[in-house]
Parts: structure tokens; C-alpha cells; sequence
């Protein structure tokens, strides 16, 4: 990507400046990789120069020990903070109040479970020291993940793309660096219902890339099963995009034009070969199949009435029982 005097300027700033790293953990019974995850990151965090550090660890409502594993840390490291939810949100909850509660001038959003090699981070910060304000860290190896996540992933992005408003980055997840203005921007969205991976893309900014390879869990299972990435997938389609919608139009005007062709095709045959008693087939499968367009026809209009209804209530994306931080604070 060519490099402005503009960026150049931005970047002599920013090398010298010091920073704050704020790093978003989203923890949902992840007790037996704490230890591992804290031995990993801080290291790392703490060999960034010219820069300072904070974690902020959401506890998603778990029902393990990971909260009393975190408030165990965070006594020990000054650095990490615990947001503890009232109960589970989910992941694009967890790591909106992660993101609210950070006060960095980077904010990176990371995994627990250490899928994303923690060595990256300092890359990231590198790039975005050149004058970026997001840096996305893109998967070119994820051969740690079923053959069957790999291939339902590449065709929701296919998908996704192809009738959405916005471009999701394939093969990157929710792992990234953003700058204050980029969270600033992130924080006026106001949406309730938060497909997180397609509000980064939406908000925008001077973008680069730099390429990893993914790991498997060091432990612990996956939260997320085909029934929850179905859903995910689904909330991702109908956040940002109503072709779905319109779809059903041209649905209902192909079968409107080719029921009047039917008809004329009916009326001359019959004018010019009388009445043709036989013809329950045609009507049976006619039947079925306006009866069932029409059902998905109502079945996608509900989704996005749905989604009215609970932006509607304005209710909040998150509740935070309790913030940690002990120490100097
Ligand atoms: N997570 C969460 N709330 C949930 C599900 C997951 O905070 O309801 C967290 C989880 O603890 C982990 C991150 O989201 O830090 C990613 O989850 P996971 O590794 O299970 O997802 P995968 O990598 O398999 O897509
Ligand atoms: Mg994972």
C-alpha cells in the first residue's frame, strides 16, 4: 500500500509516542487455560516499547471457576482489569463491553483460548505505529479447524458479500487492532443486536493486513456449535443487508408472470380443445409449491421484523455486575 506524506507525519508521531494497549478478553468457562493465557500474553505485552498495557478480561457470565481464576490474576498484575456480566451474552456482547471498559489508544480484541499466537500482537502494533488505524490479522493457515468450519466459513463469506453492503475481510476474525478513533467510531453505532465482525468492516479507516497461522485451543472445547454458527451467520446476513428481503418480490412477480403465461396457455387450449377434466399432478405440485415459497417468504419477512422487535425494546447489549482492578488504578 503506497504511504502518504500525510501518513508518514501520523507515523513519526505515533513511533515516539507512548501508547496504551488495551487487549479485550472474552472468557466463558475457560478456567483450565488461564494460567497458560497469562503466561503467554503479558510477556508479550510487556516487551512492546514505548508502550504500556491493560487486559480487560470479561467474564461471560461463566459457570466454572474462571472468575475467581481472574480476580486471582488481577491481583497479581495490576495491568488486568475483570468486567464481570450478570450472566452469559454471548461473544459479540462480552466484546462490546470489553471495548467500552478499554481506555488504550489501541484496542485489539483476542480469543482466550490462544488460537491467535500471541507474538502477533507486537506486529500489530508495528503496523499500526506505520500510520494505520485498523491492522487485521488475517488466517492463511487454518488447517486447526474442521474441514467442515473451513468450508461452511469460506461460503458464508462467499455469501455474505456477494448480497451484503458491507465487505467482511475473508478469513479474519474478530482479532484485530483498532485505534481510539476507530473505537470512538465503533461506540456510536447503536444497534443492540451486534454482529461485531460486520461493524469493524462498516466503520471503515485506513486498513492494512498482516498474515498468521492459526493454532488449535491449548485446552478447553469450542463454545460455539453448528446450531450457534448458523445463527451467527444468519444475524451477519440480516444485519447488513435486505436483499433477503427483496428477493421475495422478484419471487412473487417470476411466479405472477409465469401463472398469467399458464393461464393464457390454458384458456387457448381449452378453446381450442375443450374441456381437459385430468390435471390434479400440476395442481398438486402447484400447490405445494407456492405453499412452500410463500412459507419462507413469511419465514424471512419474520426474521427482519424480528430484528425490529428487539431494537425496538432498546434494551442494553450487556450487564456488568462487577469491575475489578486492584492496585494502582
Ligand atoms: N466466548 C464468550 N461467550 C460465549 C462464547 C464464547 O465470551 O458465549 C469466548 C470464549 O471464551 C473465547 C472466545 O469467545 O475466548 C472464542 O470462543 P471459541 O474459541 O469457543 O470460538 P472458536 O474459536 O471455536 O470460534
Ligand atoms: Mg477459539
Amino acid at each position: 500500500m503506497e504511504t502518504t506524506t500525510a501518513m508518514i507525519e501520523y507515523r513519526d508521531k505515533k513511533s515516539c509516542a507512548h501508547a496504551l494497549i488495551s487487549l479485550v478478553v472474552p472468557f466463558y468457562n475457560e478456567a483450565p487455560i488461564i494460567a497458560a493465557f497469562f503466561d503467554a500474553v503479558v510477556p508479550v505485552l510487556r516487551g512492546i516499547s514505548h508502550a504500556d498495557y491493560e487486559i480487560i478480561c470479561v467474564n461471560d457470565g461463566s459457570t466454572d471457576s474462571t472468575l475467581d481464576k481472574l480476580l486471582a490474576a488481577c491481583k497479581d498484575n495490576f495491568h488486568i482489569q475483570v468486567v464481570d456480566l450478570s450472566r452469559n451474552f454471548g461473544k459479540e456482547a462480552a466484546l462490546t463491553a470489553g471495548i467500552d471498559a478499554a481506555t488504550g489508544s489501541v484496542v485489539i480484541p483476542f480469543d482466550a483460548d490462544l488460537q491467535d499466537p500471541p507474538q502477533v500482537i507486537a506486529k500489530l502494533v508495528e503496523r499500526w505505529r506505520e500510520g494505520y488505524d485498523v491492522v487485521l490479522a488475517k488466517r492463511v493457515e487454518r488447517r486447526s479447524d474442521t474441514y467442515v468450519k473451513r468450508g461452511t466459513a469460506a461460503l458464508f463469506y462467499r455469501i455474505h458479500n456477494a448480497i451484503a453492503d458491507i465487505t467482511i475481510p475473508e478469513n479474519s476474525g474478530d482479532f484485530r487492532l483498532m485505534s481510539r478513533q476507530v473505537v470512538e467510531s465503533l461506540k456510536r453505532l447503536p444497534e443492540n443486536r451486534r454482529y461485531m465482525k460486520g461493524l469493524f468492516a462498516w466503520v471503515g479507516f485506513r486498513t492494512a493486513q498482516i498474515e498468521y497461522a492459526r493454532c488449535p485451543r491449548v485446552g478447553g472445547k469450542t463454545k460455539f456449535s453448528g446450531w450457534k454458527l448458523w445463527n451467527l451467520a444468519l444475524e451477519g446476513v440480516t444485519s447488513f443487508s435486505t436483499l433477503p428481503l427483496r428477493i421475495w418480490t422478484y419471487m412473487g412477480g417470476f411466479t405472477a408472470v409465469f401463472a398469467i403465461c399458464y393461464a393464457i396457455y390454458l384458456i387457448v387450449r381449452t378453446w381450442l380443445k375443450g374441456v381437459d377434466v385430468p390435471g390434479y399432478a400440476s395442481l398438486i405440485v402447484a400447490v405445494l409449491f407456492l405453499g412452500g415459497i410463500q412459507l419462507v417468504g413469511i419465514g424471512v419477512v419474520g426474521e427482519y421484523i424480528g430484528r425490529i422487535y428487539m431494537e425496538s425494546k432498546r434494551r442494553p447489549v450487556y450487564i456488568v455486575r462487577n469491575t475489578y482492578r486492584f492496585g494502582k488504578s
